[in-house]
C-alpha cells in the first residue's frame, strides 16, 4: 500500500465485538475514575460539615462522568482502530497481491513454524507446483490473461486442500502447499486431485479453449524436518516431472504414485 493510499484509507469498521469492548472500557474507565475521585473527596471533606462533604462528593461524581467517559471512549476507539489497521497491514504483508494466497516469505515462515511446533510423530507433505509452458499463455493471449490463469490455478489449488493447509505463491507461476497431518499416499492423492482439477478446467479466452496443466513435486515427512530440505527435494521432483513430460505428479519413493499425462 502506498503512503497516499494509506493516508486516504477509510478507518476500519468496528465489529460488534469491538463495540462491546469499547463500551466495556468506557464504563470501566469511567467507574474507576469515579471511585478514585469519590474516595479522594471523601477523605478530603469528611472532617468538614455535611454540606461541604455533599458538595465535594457531587463535584467528585460529575467531573469524572463528564471528562473521563468521553476520554476513555475516544482512547479505546483509537486503540481499536490501530489494532485493526495493524491486522490489515500484517495481512497485506503476508498476501500475494495477485492470487491472494500467502506470499513466499509468509509461506516459508508459516511452514517453518508448523514444522517447529510438530511433535515427533507429526507427518505431512510439501508440494511444489509449477504451471506447464506458462510462457505460451502470455505469448498467445497477453499478460492480463496470464494473470487470470494464475488466479485460476491458485483458486483450484485452494479448493482441493483443507482449510488449515498452507497455500503460497513462491513466485512467477510456481506455488507451494503444505499438507498437514497426511500420510504419503494421501499427499499424492491430493496432488493428483489438484493436477486433474487444473487440467480439466481449460481457460476460455476469446472463444478459444486453452488447456492449462501443472507439474507437481511432492515430498512427505514425518517427525522433525526443515523447510529448506523439503523444498529442495520437492523441487527436484518437480524438475523430474517436467523432464518426464509435464502434467504429472512425482513423489519419488515417498509413495506409490499414480502417473498421469
Ligand atoms: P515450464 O513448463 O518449463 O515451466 O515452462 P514455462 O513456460 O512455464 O516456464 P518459464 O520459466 O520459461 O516461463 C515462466 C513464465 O511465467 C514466464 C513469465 O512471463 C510468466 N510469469 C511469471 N510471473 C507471472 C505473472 O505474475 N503474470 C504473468 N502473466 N505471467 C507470469
Ligand atoms: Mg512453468
Ligand atoms: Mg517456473
Amino acid at each position: 500500500m502506498t503512503r497516499t493510499a494509506m493516508a486516504t484509507a477509510a478507518p476500519p469498521r468496528i465489529s460488534r465485538r469491538g463495540a462491546l469492548m469499547l463500551a466495556r472500557w468506557t464504563i470501566l474507565g469511567t467507574l474507576g475514575c469515579l471511585a478514585i475521585s469519590l474516595a479522594y473527596n471523601w477523605l478530603a471533606f469528611r472532617h468538614m460539615d455535611a454540606l461541604a462533604l455533599r458538595q465535594g462528593l457531587i463535584s467528585a461524581t460529575v467531573l469524572p462522568i463528564i471528562l473521563a467517559g468521553p476520554l476513555f471512549f475516544y482512547l479505546t476507539l483509537k486503540l481499536r482502530e490501530l489494532a485493526s489497521a495493524n491486522h490489515q497491514l500484517a495481512e497485506l504483508a503476508s498476501t500475494d497481491h495477485l492470487t491472494k494466497c500467502l506470499n513466499r516469505r509468509a509461506l516459508v515462515a508459516n511452514v517453518e513454524r508448523h514444522l517447529d511446533q510438530g511433535d515427533a510423530g507429526a507427518q505431512g507433505a510439501l508440494l511444489v507446483i509449477d504451471a506447464d509452458h506458462f510462457k505460451q499463455v502470455n505469448d498467445l493471449y497477453g499478460h492480463h490473461q496470464g494473470d487470470l490463469a494464475l488466479i485460476r490455478i491458485a483458486s483450484v489449488i485452494r479448493s482441493c486442500v483443507r482449510q488449515g493447509d498452507l497455500v503460497g505463491r513462491m513466485g512467477g507461476e510456481e506455488f507451494a502447499v503444505l499438507l498437514g497431518g497426511v500420510a504419503p499416499e494421501q499427499a499424492v492423492r491430493i496432488a493428483e486431485r489438484i493436477r486433474q482439477a487444473v487440467a480439466s478446467a481449460p481457460l476460455d479466452i476469446d472463444g478459444s479453449h486453452h488447456r492449462l496443466t501443472i507439474s507437481v513435486g511432492c515430498t512427505a515427512f514425518s517427525g522433525s524436518a526443515k523447510f529448506r530440505d523439503l523444498f529442495s527435494l520437492a523441487d527436484q521432483r518437480l524438475y523430474e516431472a517436467k523432464r518426464l513430460g509435464r502434467n504429472r505428479v512425482e513423489a519419488g519413493a515417498d509413495a506409490n504414485m499414480k502417473k498421469a499425462g
